[in-house]
């Protein structure tokens, strides 16, 4: 019999709906996958020669819990000079995986009955995290009209004297969102106000196509209550390598690291090599990768607001469109199965993301221009089939 905690754990239909997929193709069909987050490029040759070299040089033995302290003073320079703040070797872990970041920090701070505000729809694992560890959930509903932003007066009225922390996201997955700048100055002063942590998700700050990225962590008052959150999985293309690290105050720093003694020991220390080498070496097929997105982008938008009945915003950052459904009068989850079933395009029901995701759909478009030009032949039979009443 398992542990009562377990039934609070939520998990992510990605990795479902993704072995569904599969198990179709075993079957012959044809199926083209907008489903997953993770790009479709192969990380940058520098990097994988800097890991093969890392492994030959010996780089193969345990390393601290926080990370190598030369790569954490890497992390911690790379953070310092591109968000413009003071930080140091000592504010920086390093983890397997930017989700760590998520648990670990959250393992930390969150006790039994402590609230916990969260972007809704969002990453799956906030809520997840926050209910296994019997904190309380507070859904702060993003909008379509407000280009998958929140209400700060919404978020307002949600803070309480039970409030412990606030999970912000941007850009945003699964909508695309961008937190405005005024945004961001309005969160920090509640955040300051009225005492609470701020976990903010950078994992897709190199992954935006209009205006510059902009973190909450340059607020005044903001680095001694900010975990910041950054990974390498999206950027280099690095999801199977497993890294990510955290940016924050260094008594949580060392919580985290015992926590991670506690767990895993320490992130691999040749990927944590080649993970410098992402940062410092040249950004040539990074920035390619990013070009690429953003014409897939606007082939994906573009082709999705010519079907009847749909309707897409063009999100400035991430690699996800999240277009809005409710013209066909199906649920979201219907939407998924059928597509998938029926039609061979693998997408994501918003309500993978939380329960204001209903009447929507996630797409990735971490995929080939012609990936993406055959789901949206597909979807637009789908719709048309729908509408027909079938
Ligand atoms: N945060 C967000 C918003 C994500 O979309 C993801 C991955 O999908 C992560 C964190 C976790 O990244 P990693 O694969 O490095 O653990």
């Amino acid at each position: 019999m398992l542990a009562k905690r377990m039934q609070n754990l939520g998990t992510e239909t990605a990795f479902e709906v993704l072995a569904r997929a599969k198990a179709l193709e075993a079957q012959g069909r044809d199926i083209v996958h907008l489903e997953i987050g993770e790009p479709d490029f192969e990380t940058p040759h520098n990097i994988i020669e800097k890991a093969v070299s890392a492994l030959r040089s010996g780089y193969t033995h345990y390393g601290p819990s926080a990370g190598l302290p030369e790569v954490r003073q890497t992390f911690a320079g790379h953070i310092a000079r591109g968000r413009g703040i003071d930080v140091g070797p000592d504010n920086v872990v390093i983890c397997p995986g930017a989700k760590p970041i998520i648990y670990f920090p959250l393992t930390a701070l969150v006790d039994p009955g402590d609230e916990v505000i969260y972007p809704n729809p969002g990453f799956p694992i906030y809520e997840s995290v926050i209910k296994f560890l019997d904190g309380i959930p507070v859904a702060l509903p993003l909008s379509e009209e407000k280009d998958f932003s929140f209400d700060i007066e919404d978020l307002r009225g949600l803070i309480s004297d039970r409030t412990k922390l606030l999970i912000i996201n941007s850009p945003q997955n699964p909508t695309g969102g961008v937190l405005s700048s005024a945004d961001l100055d309005a969160i920090a002063e509640l955040a300051v106000k009225h005492d609470f942590w701020v976990l903010s998700d950078e994992i897709y700050s190199k992954i935006i196509y209009e205006g510059e990225f902009d973190s909450i962590t340059t607020r005044p008052g903001m680095l001694e209550r900010t975990i910041l959150l950054e990974g390498h999985s999206k950027t280099y293309a690095m999801t199977g390598w497993r890294l990510g690290y955290g940016v924050m105050p260094v008594e949580l720093a060392q919580a985290v690291a015992k926590l991670q003694t506690n767990c895993t020991s320490c992130t691999a220390a040749f990927t944590q090599i080649a993970g410098a080498e992402a940062l410092t070496g040249p950004q040539d097929e990074a920035l390619a990768m990013v070009a690429e997105f953003k014409v897939r982008r606007d082939l994906l938008v573009d082709g999705l607001n010519a079907i009847d009945g749909i309707s897409c915003k063009r999100p400035r950052g991430a690699f996800y469109v999240f277009p809005n459904i409710t013209g066909l009068n199906l649920t979201s989850k219907e939407v998924e199965t059928r597509l998938l079933d029926e039609f061979g395009v693998a997408a994501l029901a918003g309500t993978s993301f939380g329960r204001y995701g209903e009447g929507y759909l996630r797409f990735s478009y971490a995929n080939s221009q012609n990936n993406i030009r055959k789901a949206l032949e597909r979807f637009e039979e789908f719709t048309t089939a729908v509408r027909a009443g079938n």
